[in-house]
């Protein structure tokens, strides 16, 4: 009996021992690499700041989050609040939510929304003006009907694309005084899908800002952003996923601080039929998966729902249009991979960018 006890005290003591060493380990101030960028650990001497690492499923997507800060833990949690906070606003599918208050209400009448939605509202229409309606925060009825990504994904009639294409037009969307929000046409809807990560994104930097965090790091799927420089005072290097896994993982790798890197891609969310791939950014002109010659497209700049719109807005556009957008614009610097294995990137990022692969031909412009 008394060795059986003895037994099961060691065994409690292996196992307190060993949470301990794993709770001391997370609070360690050391830096170890993750698959997006290159940590340095030497010239880190500040023994105040602690590394959290954490991750959850939102607004679609895995949410990835390193926090370096004197109590990283409550910045973390902080962050994953905010984030669900907005997706409760934000998205299409909780019932309840800004967004579908407004489709379920379209046609009838207008309704009171958040100021983050409203805010987020006005920018998605700003970006609908300037890409002539490429981007179109009300392109729900086309991302419905194709239903790229989910089960009832498929090639939609000529007639049900047509009929879609309809309910289309971000200029039916009516932006009203006080937070008041309408959509003129019943059938239509606003899927924020292209902006909504980007969104949130900036509104978690300002909280960093706002609570003087040291370092940190976000990663929501293709759209990552940076606080700062690394905790040891390097540039954080940010990689552009192939868009053609055959290639290997990364095509470049994008050095920098208190930047986001925002990539569309039709690797993303895709099914394929008859050798076609039907990927899930729609060309609000022709109601189909656009069809430019871009595969891949990033844009890097300081303000991430600008990169996350514009990246969406660039893969629909083609090369020549997004140049001429992106110049026509501060800090708005892009890479675009095009399917005849070029990658026209903005000369400003020169001495920022490193290709990985030597299958691409890259183009300055
Ligand atoms: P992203 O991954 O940021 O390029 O956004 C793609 C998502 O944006 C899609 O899954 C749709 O929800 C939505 N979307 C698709 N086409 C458009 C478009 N032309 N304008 C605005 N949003 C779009
Ligand atoms: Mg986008």
């Amino acid at each position: 009996m008394n060795y059986k006890r003895f037994l099961v005290a060691i065994i409690i003591l292996i196992i307190i021992i060993g949470g301990m060493y794993f709770i001391g380990d997370n609070n360690q101030n050391n830096v170890t690499s993750i698959p997006e960028t290159t940590d340095n650990i030497e010239n880190n001497n500040n023994s105040e700041i602690k590394k959290t690492d954490g991750s959850e499923f939102l607004m679609n997507t895995l949410v990835r989050l390193r926090i370096h800060d004197e109590q990283p833990q409550a910045i973390l949690e902080e962050t994953f609040n905010k984030l669900r906070y907005l997706e409760n606003k934000l998205s299409k599918t909780i019932t309840e939510s800004d967004v579908s208050n407004i489709n379920k209400n379209a046609g009838n009448k207008a309704v009171e929304v958040s100021d983050d939605t409203y805010k987020l509202l006005k920018e998605a229409y700003q970006f609908a003006e300037k890409t002539n309606g490429a981007f179109d925060p009300t392109i729900g009825p086309l991302v419905s009907l194709w239903g790229i990504g989910t089960e009832e994904q498929k090639v939609p009639s000529e007639s049900e694309i047509q009929s879609a294409l309809k309910k289309v037009n971000y200029k039916k969307l009516e932006l009203k005084d006080n937070n008041k929000v309408f959509l003129q046409e019943k059938g239509m809807s606003i899927d924020l899908g292209a902006i909504a990560k980007g969104y949130a994104a900036d509104f978690v930097l300002k909280y960093f800002n706002e609570k003087d965090v040291e370092s940190a790091f976000i990663n929501m799927g293709g759209n990552v952003s940076v606080h700062r420089d690394k905790i040891d005072n390097t540039l954080w290097s940010i990689g552009i996923q192939d868009p053609d896994q055959t290639r290997g993982n990364i095509i470049a790798a994008i050095d920098g601080e208190d930047m986001s890197v925002v990539t569309s891609g039709n690797y993303e969310r895709y099914f394929t039929q008859d050798g076609v791939r039907y990927h899930h950014i729609i060309n609000p002109e022709t109601g189909y998966p656009a069809r430019k010659g871009v595969i891949s497209s990033t844009v890097i700049s300081n303000n991430s729902s600008y990169a996350d719109a514009l990246s969406t807005s660039f893969y629909i556009l083609g090369v020549e249009k997004s140049f001429e957008i992106a110049k026509s614009m501060e800090d708005i610097n892009i890479v675009l991979v095009t399917k005849n294995d070029k990658v026209y990137v903005s000369e400003e990022l020169k001495d920022r960018i490193r290709l990985t692969t030597d299958k691409l031909e890259i183009i300055y412009r």
